[in-house]
């Protein structure tokens, strides 16, 4: 399974984000409203990485535009980010989820690491057509696609790190951090906000 097949030569956004739509390239689509493709400020020094879009996100057609999304608004913001000159984008371009026994509720599950790989022509586009200086991970499924399976958020949370990104690889900064979903889930959010906050300050001083 493979999105290549889908993804065109181009250097438009525009036409990326129109090609997505038709992309077969692994079992996501299926009963999911549309692909959501990565929104924001086409030359971007700064490519904020996702997971997955979400129940919102999917009914929108736009990246983080629920609950999630509000906290890495005014996470960046409070981190000296302006959003509209970022780039917004997920490793997985269709949502991926289960229903809840009994209810037509729609569950976040993980994307498989099968999808991840299948997904992975989009988010190399769109590195080769946005060319940032900086990419921020957000949770583990980011971090782990863009850095290795080995590694772990946790650990190396709010480090600046240098990697080998995209197809022809291009050295690009990269700090990774918690996804913004996990600032809600948390029983202190206020101090996992605050840290979300400390990590994109690295990410906002490595900017420039
Ligand atoms: S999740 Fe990615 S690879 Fe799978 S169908 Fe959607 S766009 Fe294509």
């Amino acid at each position: 399974m493979t999105a290549a097949p889908y993804v065109p030569e181009t250097r438009s956004l525009r036409v990326l984000a129109d090609a997505v739509q038709a992309c077969r390239g692994c079992e996501l689509y299926r009963d999911t409203t549309q692909a959501v493709f990565g929104d924001g400020a086409r030359r971007a020094a700064t490519m904020v990485v996702g997971e997955q879009p979400g129940d919102r996100e999917d009914l929108a057609g736009e990246p983080f535009v629920g609950p999630a999304g509000k906290v890495l608004d005014r996470a960046l913001g409070d981190a000296g980010f302006d959003r509209r000159s970022v780039w917004l984008t997920n490793v997985v371009k269709h949502f991926a989820f289960r229903r809840q026994q009994g209810s037509k509720r729609r569950i976040h599950r993980k994307p498989g690491r099968t999808e991840i790989v299948a997904c992975r022509p989009w988010l190399d586009a769109e590195l080769r057509v946005v060319r940032p200086s900086l990419v921020v991970c957000l949770g583990a499924t980011a971090a782990q696609a863009l850095l290795g399976s080995s590694f772990r958020v946790s650990r190396r949370r709010g480090e600046l790190i240098t990697a080998e990104l995209g197809e022809p690889p291009r050295s690009v900064d990269v700090v990774a951090t918690v996804h913004p979903s996990a600032v809600l889930r948390s029983d202190d959010r206020k101090r996992a906000y605050a840290a979300l906050v400390d990590d994109l300050r690295v990410a906002r001083a490595a900017a420039g």
